[in-house]
């Protein structure tokens, strides 16, 4: 296999499909992109639609409309993570068949009782480690995490060293209704589509080191990072839908995008609003420079 230094750079967007893109999501995937780009690199595009009950009808499709509006075009074609079901059932068995998964009996409910009586409330007490209890059946399958620090480097952010014992104990890769965890699928796809390099926002920081672990258990060369600021409300609220995000404009894209560049620090000059999109582009990869990032994890918007 080339080594790390030699693979190309492969970036790529990984949005849920639980609503339209908003100021927050166009963020990522502007970030995303021209970092690829100003790399040399390639610029994917995957619909992380694992939890179905939790999709919105036609929000995919909207997303790409939306992002194709942008001139944001991949270097390939999108990929579904609910078609890729074998894939990580394969990853978890290799997991299993290295003695890093056990079955879990545990119910939400169950958790919450053991937080109540005074464990770490987030943290999973480790019940059904070394077995299901007498009569309980299987659940969930959980990684058993070891007791070692998770050390990475991220390109923005700097330095993090976690113990995963302690700040989420052992986590779910299946859930009990059935679903492969976004851990799980993240890591498998990343691998799989060959990315080097995973740019998105500071709120998956929390995630990085479960899916470094992953990453090694699996033996898959691991991913560089780079955890772009948050854009929050004036509550300082993550933009989500649940926070009542609207919708971007794609009538407008130059408007919009010259919004994003500017929230990256990229200080795009006035004239550049006005501007085609094609234009537009050539200033932003012209000029990218992540020096300019502000090293933050989250930027209210007013
Ligand atoms: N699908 C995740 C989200 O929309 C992003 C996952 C990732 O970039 O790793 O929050």
């Amino acid at each position: 296999m080339a080594s790390d230094n030699a693979r190309r750079y492969r970036g790529r967007f990984a949005p849920s499909p639980t609503g339209p893109l908003h100021f927050g999501s166009l963020v990522a995937a502007v970030g995303s992109f021209l970092d690829a780009r100003a790399h040399g690199g390639e610029w994917l595009i995957r619909m992380e639609d694992l939890d179905r009950p939790r999709e919105v009808t036609g929000a995919a499709q909207d997303i790409l409309r939306t992002l194709d509006a942008f001139g944001l075009h991949p270097d390939s074609e999108t990929v579904y993570q609910h078609q890729r079901g074998d894939l990580y059932q394969q990853a978890l068995e290799q997991l299993e068949a290295t003695g890093h998964v056990y079955p879990c009996a545990c119910s939400r409910r169950d958790i919450q009782r053991l937080a109540d009586a005074g464990y770490t409330p987030g943290i999973y007490p480790g019940t059904c480690r070394n077995g299901l209890p007498p009569g309980r059946p299987a659940r969930s399958m959980r990684l058993r995490v070891p007791e070692l620090a998770i050390r990475f480097h991220d390109r923005l952010q700097g330095g993090f060293d976690e113990w995963l014992s302690q700040s989420c104990g052992d986590f779910v890769l299946k859930r009990a209704d059935g679903l492969f965890a976004y851990q799980l699928a993240v890591v498998v796809d990343d691998a799989a589509q060959g990315i080097t390099d995973v740019v998105r926002g500071a709120d998956l920081l929390d995630s990085t080191a479960r899916q470094i672990l992953l990453h090694q258990l699996l033996g898959q060369p691991v991913p560089r990072y780079l955890h772009l600021p948050v854009a929050a409300n004036r509550q300082g609220e993550k933009l989500s839908k649940q926070t009542g995000a609207a919708p971007v404009d794609a009538a407008r894209p130059v408007e919009t995008l010259w919004t994003v560049l500017e929230f990256l620090g990229q200080s795009p000059p006035q004239g550049l609003r006005s501007a085609g999109l094609a234009v537009f582009w050539r200033w932003a990869l012209d000029n990218w420079d992540t020096r300019h990032l502000p090293p933050r994890r989250l930027i209210k918007q007013h």
